[in-house]
């Protein structure tokens, strides 16, 4: 509802109350029992010597900490909240728990509170505080100031506070991607970041171990003071070799002896293997922060043991750190103040956009690719919108004249201002108030950035398109090309774990208290006050593919990079043996803790083709059980949502009737040869179910996964496996090939000779890999049964391995060299056929496209295992001196001469070392070389540039 429909006042008073929802907070369960287990030690001992226990409660928001106190033992308590309409709301709650007689709610900040007999709020100082005054950085909500006041206003020296010690925590990591974030370096800047979802090793590197910064006795005025300064010592654990940024966290002990803690701590602090990224408490209402050194360099050598001083600061409401030398040295910085302006006006989410280095990047490629494009003559361009470097960007282009900024308020003119002035391109940069004041026709490019500051649901800043057609089109010239022109608005269902509680109700349970009246207030102030959307920050779900180094995972991660806006809210994590051993089951949770997988692709398998399972079955048993036991043992200690496990249909029983289906696998032993592999693949079916009876009766609903398998039949194609005496069927026959006819080649020969291994009669069904890979992802995103599934090409398409083989002959073939079949029947034919039936798959994908065999054999590129020689041509070879002469023609100029002298004391080295660059010309005829002079030019302009951070 908008603020012209309804009375702005009421409006107002509506969205302050929707806004101070605090239902995240009293659906930390954990959080509630802390509090209430610490209230109720705190009682049990103030009973011990006290008879009339009087407490005070400050920010009581639902009243819940005054029930608890109570509850536990407390014979009064008076509770205050400086919001009128919570106050309320806290004094129903309280009637409707029955503790109207005990408890009072005031609406008074707690400093307006007064105490003593003649009807004063607190008849004498308090016994116990009760309160939970903190955000993010602790302190931001003015908890100093509030405990200094009570301490020395409400409470008695003797009393107990609830909770009653505060630290704050700092580490220091090195990260370059969370630096990145942090461009605006002379102002130091603090990041709210849910640490819980970053993954250690990836998204950063821990660097020291975390060390306590401030400490707060709530009870102990002399850590209350206004302000406070310290010098951290970290300790380096490990070399450094990069930015480094400081997490930030905070805890509290709970009750008087700090037996009962509360902490905010990230996971990889805990050092204990049951707590992890999901099993950590849910706390996103107290998030951690990371802090960016206000420091002289952002590259930092260190060697491990070392020491680095940071110098941390304090206020009553804020943090802030400095990279420090010198110990006695005290800043007379005042934390945190805006010089720039900026930070005044524009969001820290909207800095973080601007300092995305990448973001940039694809602007500047976006209007390069344009600028790339224009005719020769030059245009001027004009720029909409809030807060954004794309104007500055647009200046450097020669064939951009003017970039004409539409500034409709005074912010955005010195944003604009500033930065060109910083940037050096304020001669390019023109600010305007209005279309009138461009001449007709002069416009050639339209620019605009879909951001505005007062935006809040991505569609809000499609306003840019409005704003463009308000353009009057007399200035824009006829070919006016606009940047950007096209947007899609994608959604996706997402199942949150916890997020929702967000905006759940609270309910009439919390800790035993019926506290469903603040859920009708809320309610109501939402309902006048709100859009029935909210805006959310989405993170990234990740998809862990083990196995992907192999044919199938390389497949996998073309499709995916093939077609990136389809994937874009997966990110796919590909690994392979060298990532971790996954039959080690050590390595293995290492892993699943690093990368913290929504969903699992498992291809990983110890796998050969007929004649290596034949000699090793007991190796191919051990190793695959233990590879399949510990994914599948991960992903259900991390409620993965999706395992989908990769078998095969040579795992079948020897003995069967054919077509072979999905209802077959454990129907009889499988063939001999490869009963070791076959084995471990029906227990991944085993496993699957038996996770799934596992999860139906587990009661507590803790898992949610689907684990499931897929059966592809004989898988080609780029990255096989070509090795001759591992491989399979077609990648064997394509090594074979390429080795026979390369030979022929260089006798001189144009015929050679394809042998097969056994008679070619025996059938299999062949699927080419990209077709098993997009099958994978559908399954990923569409098959819900635990049930596999045989993902192949119909039975219609079984063909012969001769009717293989000579499609391999074929790609081979060409008017230089003629290839034949020859069949060594010496060796044995294996399993004769396994023909298999994709009826499932047909009633799920009737219309699914197979790549035809022929087609497929053709793309997979063999020669890829080869090296390539990539190089100019034999033609562009030039002397030592010539290439000199190039440099020293760079280094000239007006003020400077530079000559050409040989010293032939020093030996010449290989005369010639002349390539072919034959190869790659055959694959891109047309590819342009960047002249030599050229690239000598460019060279020397970024050594002279980056003289002092070349390696040199
Ligand atoms: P592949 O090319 O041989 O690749 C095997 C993958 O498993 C590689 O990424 C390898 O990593 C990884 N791996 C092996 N041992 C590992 C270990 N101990 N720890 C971690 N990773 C390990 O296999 P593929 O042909 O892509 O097959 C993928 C899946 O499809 C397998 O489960 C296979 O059984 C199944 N399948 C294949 C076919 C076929 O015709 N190819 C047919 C039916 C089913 P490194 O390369 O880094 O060592």
């Amino acid at each position: 509802m908008s603020c012209d429909s309804v009375d702005e006042q009421m409006y107002e008073f509506w969205q302050s109350l929707a806004r101070s929802a605090f239902g995240d907070m009293v659906n930390d369960s954990d959080r509630n029992k802390l509090y209430f287990k610490a209230i109720q030690k705190t009682m049990t001992h103030l009973k011990t010597y006290k008879e009339d226990i009087l407490g005070v409660d400050i920010g009581t928001g639902t009243g819940l900490l005054s029930m608890m106190a109570v509850k536990s033992g407390a014979h009064r308590v008076v509770a205050c909240d400086c919001f009128e309409p919570i106050v309320r709301c806290a004094q129903s709650i309280v009637q409707t728990n029955g503790f109207s007689d005990s408890i009072q709610v005031i609406h008074k900040r707690s400093d307006e509170l007064t105490v003593g007999s003649d009807g004063c709020d607190l008849e004498r100082r308090a016994d116990v505080l009760v309160a939970e005054l903190f955000d993010t950085e602790l302190i931001g909500e003015g908890a100093i100031s509030t405990y200094r006041h009570a301490v020395q206003n409400l409470l008695t020296p003797e009393a107990l506070l609830v909770p009653s010690r505060a630290r704050i925590y700092c580490q220091l990591v090195q990260s370059e991607s969370l630096f990145s974030y942090n461009q605006f370096r002379d102002n130091i800047q603090i990041n709210d970041q849910l640490m819980n979802a970053l993954k250690p090793n990836e998204d950063f590197i821990v660097v020291t171990e975390p060390e306590v910064v401030f400490e707060f006795e709530f009870n102990n005025l002399s850590t209350l003071q206004p302000k406070d300064r310290k010098i951290i010592k970290f300790k380096t654990t490990r070399d450094v070799s990069g930015p480094l940024v400081l997490f930030m966290w905070w805890t509290l002990d709970m009750d008087f002896e700090g037996e009962i803690v509360l902490s905010c701590a990230p996971f990889w602090t805990y050092n204990q293997s049951s707590i992890n990224s999901e099993t950590i408490p849910w706390r996103d209402h107290w998030i951690q922060s990371i802090y960016y050194l206000s420091a002289k360099n952002r590259h930092f050598d260190l060697k491990a043991n070392e020491t680095i001083k940071v110098e941390a600061n304090r206020d009553e409401y804020s943090l802030w750190f400095n990279e420090s030398d010198d110990e006695n040295y005290c800043s007379d910085s005042l934390g945190f103040q805006c010089k720039c302006g900026l930070h005044l006006f524009v969001s820290r989410t909207r800095i973080s956009m601007i300092s995305d280095v990448s973001r940039l990047k694809r602007y500047n490629k976006a209007i390069e690719d344009i600028h790339n494009s224009m005719a020769n003559d030059s245009t001027n361009a004009l720029f909409i919108g809030d807060s954004s470097l794309v104007p500055i960007i647009a200046s450097k282009y020669t064939k951009i004249k003017k970039v004409l900024c539409l500034a409709k308020n005074k912010q955005t003119e010195d944003f604009i201002t500033s930065y060109s002035k910083s940037n050096g391109c304020e001669d390019k940069i023109e600010i305007i108030r209005d279309f009138d004041q461009i001449e007709d026709k002069t416009v050639g490019l339209v620019l605009g950035e879909p951001y505005f500051n007062c935006s809040d649901l991505p569609w809000d800043h499609i306003h840019i398109w409005h704003l463009f057609h308000n353009i009057p089109s007399n200035v824009l010239s006829n070919d006016v090309i606009l940047m950007p022109n096209k947007a899609l608005i994608k959604a996706i269902p997402i199942e949150f774990d916890n997020l929702w509680k967000i905006n759940s109700d609270v309910g009439s349970d919390v800790e035993g208290f019926d506290l469903r009246f603040y859920d009708q207030l809320i309610k109501s102030a939402k309902a006048e006050s709100d859009a029935s959307i909210e805006s959310h920050p989405l993170w990234e779900y990740p998809v862990l593919v083990t196995g992907g180094t192999g044919l199938v995972g390389r497949a996998i991660e073309s499709v995916v990079n093939a077609n990136k806006e389809e994937f874009d809210c997966y990110s796919f994590v590909f690994i392979g043996s060298k990532d971790a051993d996954l039959s080690d089951e050590t390595q293995t949770r290492a892993l699943f803790q690093r990368v913290r997988p929504n969903y699992v692709i498992h291809l990983a398998a110890l796998v050969g083709g007929l004649f290596s399972n034949l000699n090793n079955n007991l190796q191919f048993l051990r190793k695959n059980l233990s590879i399949n036991d510990n994914v599948l043992l991960m992903s259900h200690e991390m409620n993965v949502k999706k395992c989908i496990s990769c078998l095969s249909t040579c795992i079948f029983p020897d003995k069967t009737s054919y077509p072979i289906d999905e209802s077959m696998i454990h129907l009889g032993p499988p063939h001999d040869s490869n009963f070791g592999y076959s084995y471990a693949k029906r227990m991944i079916d085993v496993l699957n179910k038996a996770y799934h009876n596992y999860n139906c009766n587990d009661s507590t609903g803790a898992h949610k996964t689907v684990f499931t398998s897929v059966i592809p039949t004989n898988v080609f194609g780029s990255y096989d496996n070509f090795n001759v005496d591992h491989s399979h069927v077609i990648p064997g026959l394509i090594a074979k090939a390429y080795k026979a006819v390369t030979e022929a080649k260089q006798k001189g020969a144009k015929n050679a000779k394809l042998v097969v291994f056994g008679s070619g009669e025996p059938k299999r069904q062949f699927i080419y890999s990209i077709d098993l890979a997009k099958l994978i992802i559908w399954v990923l995103k569409s098959y819900e049964e635990i049930d596999p599934i045989i993902l192949s090409v119909g039975e219609e398409d079984e063909i012969s391995i001769r009717e293989a083989a000579q499609e391999v002959v074929n790609a081979f073939t060409d008017d230089h060299m003629k290839l034949e079949l020859e069949f060594d029947r010496n060796y044995s034919d294996g399993q004769f056929k396994k023909t298999a039936n994709n009826g499932k798959l047909r009633k799920y994908l009737p219309d699914f496209e197979f790549t035809p065999i022929h087609v497929g054999i053709k793309e997979t590129s063999y020669e890829e295992i080869d090296p390539i020689i990539l190089s100019v041509g034999e033609e562009d070879e030039i002397s030592i001196r010539e290439a000199a002469q190039l440099i020293v023609n760079a280094f000239t100029d007006d003020d400077m001469k530079l000559e050409l002298e040989f010293d032939r004391n020093y030996s010449d080295g290989q005369f010639k070392k002349t390539a072919n660059n034959g190869k790659l010309r055959k694959y891109l005829p047309d590819f342009q070389f960047t002249p030599i002079h050229v690239g000598i030019k460019e060279t020397v302009e970024w050594f002279r540039h980056n003289y002092s951070t070349a390696r040199i």
